[in-house]
């Protein structure tokens, strides 16, 4: 890096579960790997003036036009440059002096910044999957063609990252992600009517925001993340597998033409894949919790319930379907994840919403940005419209 050995990392979506878990890790380095040049986040603002104090980036950025006033005001002084709306991410990623990204936002709302850093030429940590749900291809010519490269922050798409440099990659047979199969596993269709916001977001090994939450619930987080694996590691659908393992220690392993199967192990902590990528090509000491061996403990390996948890295979559907598909699947989705989070539908009118949708978009094969967009928002009429 230029005249410093330190990477200058801008985190978007830095007041989040991700976010916060990657200054912790910030925190530990003290500086001497990385420096925190850029922050930004949405609506908690006093949060987000707290860790500016804190980690003294160059600038942050406030995308609630609404908070960038206040912001401005608390931080009179403190020599951090206070930007605003989306093209305060953009400026901020962009910047010369950014060196990573770490995208932490939730949601479509994630698909400018990386676009903005792929396309300035930057290493993006991509935790935002829906990234690539949505905008999958334009993402990956895009990563190709600006000089910039995606790293995943993902736990499983981590692992499988760290796997594959077992062997060569026509020598990898598939992928097999692991899940933890969230708070329902074992749970009957019947008994998933009337299950309450409280109860799936109640995760079993992970402590996350509330939408990927209740994503882990109905394992349409399984979805996105089978798509995510075909768009990062140019997989077919066919090699990619999902094997539940509620432990949530064997992250992901990946299976090489000669029957090897190598997997990633650690306990559930975001803190490792985020150090990774953010240290990347380099491993290091970091503030994440170790493999306890002293102690008898056994792993579970059980297929996943399809028929209980459907939206597992609207992402299969998706992975072959390409084009507008994934837009359409994942609007639906963050729109009926926050009406259920809201209590105006069920937790099984998710995947049926989702259905719908998939079903009755304006399919497109070769979509432009601007495609993607129109389709996102029309599934979200569509799910706002939805009578239960
Ligand atoms: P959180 O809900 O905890 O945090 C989301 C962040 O995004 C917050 O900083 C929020 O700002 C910001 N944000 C929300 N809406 C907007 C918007 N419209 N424009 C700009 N920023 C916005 O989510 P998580 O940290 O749990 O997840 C973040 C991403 O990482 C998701 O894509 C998720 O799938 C992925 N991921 C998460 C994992 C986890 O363990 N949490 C594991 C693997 C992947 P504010 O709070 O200020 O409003
Ligand atoms: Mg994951």
């Amino acid at each position: 890096m230029p005249g410093d050995s330190s990477t200058n990392v801008v985190v978007l979506g830095s007041t989040g579960s991700i976010g916060r878990s990657a200054l912790s890790v910030a925190e530990h380095d003290g500086g001497k790997r990385l420096k925190i040049w850029g922050l930004s986040a949405h609506s908690r603002w006093e949060d987000l003036v707290e860790q500016a104090r804190e980690f003294s980036p160059h600038a942050i950025a406030v995308t609630d036009p609404q908070s960038a006033a206040s912001v401005r005001s608390r931080l009179n002084g403190a020599g951090i440059q206070v930007l605003s709306g989306a093209e305060g991410v953009e400026e901020l990623v962009r910047h010369p002096e950014t060196h990573r990204v770490l995208n932490a936002i939730v949601g479509a709302a994630g698909l400018n910044g990386t676009i903005a850093a792929l396309d300035a030429g930057k290493v993006v940590a991509l935790a935002n999957k829906e990234t690539l749900v949505v905008a999958g291809q334009i993402v990956m010519d895009l990563a190709k063609k600006g000089g910039g490269s995606l790293l995943p922050v993902d736990s499983e798409h981590s692992a499988i990252f760290q796997a594959l440099s077992s062997g060569a990659r026509s020598e990898v047979r598939r992928v097999i992600l692991t899940s933890s199969g969230g708070p329902f596993r074992g749970r009957t269709r019947r008994e998933l009517e009337n299950v309450t916001p409280e109860e799936a977001l109640r995760h079993p090994t992970w402590k996350m925001g509330p939408k990927i939450s209740v994503d882990s619930a109905t394992l349409m987080n399984k979805a996105l993340e089978v798509i995510e694996a075909r768009w990062l590691f140019d997989l077919e659908p066919e090699q990619v597998d999902v094997v539940v393992h509620p432990e949530s220690v064997v992250h992901s392993m990946v299976e090489f033409v000669d029957g090897s199967v190598v997997a990633q192990l650690s306990p559930p902590d975001m803190r490792l894949p985020i150090q990774y990528a953010l240290t990347y090509p380099d491993r290091c000491n970091g503030p994440s919790r170790r493999i306890d061996l002293t102690r008898a403990f056994s792993f579970t390996f059980e297929p996943p319930d399809r028929e209980t948890f459907p939206c597992l295979d609207l992402g299969y559907e998706v992975m072959r379907r390409g084009g507008t598909a994934g837009a359409a699947l994942n609007a639906a989705n963050e729109a009926a994840v926050e009406r259920f989070l809201n209590r105006t539908i069920g937790f099984l009118d998710i995947p049926r919403a989702c259905r719908a949708v998939l079903d009755h978009h304006p399919f497109d094969p070769r979509p432009s940005l601007d495609d993607l967009w129109k389709v996102d928002a029309w599934a979200r009429q569509e799910v706002a419209r939805w009578r239960i």
